[in-house]
């Protein structure tokens, strides 16, 4: 797209590494930004009123995070926005419908979408205890509450069976057709972890071909990547979709999973779906016990005293990790920001994973290339999640935008105890959100509300 001779951009990025996501190329260009709007992508001379120069910088669409639980805190957006999170989408716990409103009506730094927890919300909203099987009557009446969720912009239904075992496959089911009628996805975590995990892709399979409903697989390294199930699961997973089962999955980057002591992940006997583990290895996350290990008497006093406090479990395989990135079906996604998140406490994921793919997995291990490593976290969510005016860099589509530096950028976050957990990368230049700079270098420019509340209904052409 060529610009007029006279036109002023109210931004101006010039000499930029672009990252052209639909062509699997990067090209040398400037890009103007009008408003909120990329307006145009050009090899001529371009000037704007405000100019950012990024020669010898990538210039790339803003990261999405489809699966994290920032749900509106400000402190967890800042951190994402800080390793280029542009977008994020969540409700996979709790639908803290103020808080959503709240973002509609006066924004957020960075854009916030949700989906609608079958686990909780659904659940919730009837009574159901998580142990029992709902019945006919209450599986009808989730799925007409599903259904006004999904028209206000919900952008899928989410299900965690694991923390809520009386979850039956008939109820995941009927909802997972109304997800199909909305033509939106379901987001699934498995029942087990390990390689009990296994046994149950055969549920998931026969929703997926019953219903026809397109199916992400949450976190696949917190499921399969622990006592070597990970390649079972991947072929598990391509062989389905060679049958034709519109199935995706994702990963985050690291061999250590975080969750709140209180749920169902750590119930009687957790131990046995991660190999050599025990009370010993969880390390404490948040609460005045953080950075400390637990024992049996500190395991059983906060489970019960204090379930919201977070844990830290390093179970997974590391090379598993690197397997599923280099399938082009495995997305990123953070997972971050579970449990009680301010400063100082939380997983490292809030404000590393981006950067430790980027840095890590591409430049160090050359595990996948740089334009592979960026779909994961751009387009291809924003194809699944239906998001199509982000996801890219072209002329029309809204301007998020992450400018970084290929060579340098690298995640500096760490687990508490080892580092700080929100310790924002080196590499960030500048970070956008729908036309307006939120991040310079590590901080934070003030501009605190161009995010929106993404709704699937209005986020499209
Ligand atoms: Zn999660």
């Amino acid at each position: 797209m060529k610009p007029p001779k006279s036109e002023i951009y109210d931004i101006a990025i010039k000499n930029g590494n672009i990252v052209d996501v639909r062509e699997n190329r990067i090209i040398q260009a400037n890009l103007g930004i009008s408003g909120d709007k990329i307006a145009a992508l050009t090899e001529e001379e371009i000037s704007g009123r405000q100019m950012i120069d990024a020669s010898g910088l990538t210039v790339a669409p803003g990261f999405i995070d489809f699966h994290s639980h920032v749900d509106g805190n400000e402190y967890s957006a800042a951190c994402m926005a800080k390793q280029g999170g542009t977008t994020t989408l969540g409700g996979e716990r709790n639908l803290n419908s103020k808080v959503y409103r709240e973002i509609e009506e006066t924004g957020f730094l960075i854009n916030q979408g949700f989906s609608i927890s079958q686990s909780f919300v659904l659940r919730n909203a009837f009574r159901i205890d998580m142990n029992r099987a709902a019945s006919a009557s209450e599986i009808k009446a989730m799925s007409t509450l599903a259904e006004r969720f999904l028209q206000h912009g919900a952008f899928g239904i989410c299900f965690a069976p694991e923390l809520i075992p009386g979850t039956s496959t008939e109820e995941m089911l009927e909802l997972a057709r109304v997800a199909k009628s909305y033509e939106c996805p379901i987001l699934v975590h498995m029942r087990k972890d390990g390689r009990e995990a296994l046994a149950y892709f055969d549920e998931i399979l026969r929703i997926a071909e019953e219903t026809g409903v397109s199916v992400q697989i949450l976190q696949l390294i917190y499921m399969v990547g622990i006592g070597g199930a990970m390649s079972d699961a991947l072929k598990i997973i391509e062989d389905a979709r060679k049958s034709g089962l519109d199935i995706t999955a994702d990963s985050g980057v690291y061999d250590t999973f975080s969750a709140c002591i209180g749920t169902g992940i750590f119930d009687e006997g957790w131990e046995k779906e991660y190999g050599d583990v025990s009370v010993n290895d969880l390390l404490i996350s948040s609460g005045i016990h953080l950075g400390e290990y637990c024992n049996e008497e500190m395991f059983q006093y906060l489970r019960t005293r204090h379930p919201e406090t977070l844990i830290s479990a390093s179970v997974c395989d590391r090379e598993a990790i690197t397997m599923a990135l280099k399938k082009d079906y495995v997305y990123v996604s953070t997972n971050a920001a579970d449990g009680p998140h301010y400063m100082g406490v939380g997983a490292p994921e809030i404000s590393g994973t981006f950067p430790r793919l980027l840095g890590r997995h591409v430049r160090e291990n050359n595990d996948i290339s740089l334009i592979d490593a960026i779909k994961k976290i751009t387009i291809l969510p924003a194809l699944r999640f239906g998001l199509s005016c982000i996801g890219s860099i072209e002329p029309g589509k809204n301007a998020d935008i992450v400018i970084f530096d290929k060579e340098h950028i690298i995640d500096r976050s760490d687990f508490v105890g080892q580092g700080k957990p929100d310790e924002p990368p080196d590499g960030i230049a500048y970070v956008l959100v729908n036309g307006k700079v939120i991040v310079e270098g590590k901080e934070l420019t003030g501009d605190i509300h161009s995010g929106r509340l993404i709704k699937k209904t209005s986020y499209q052409f």
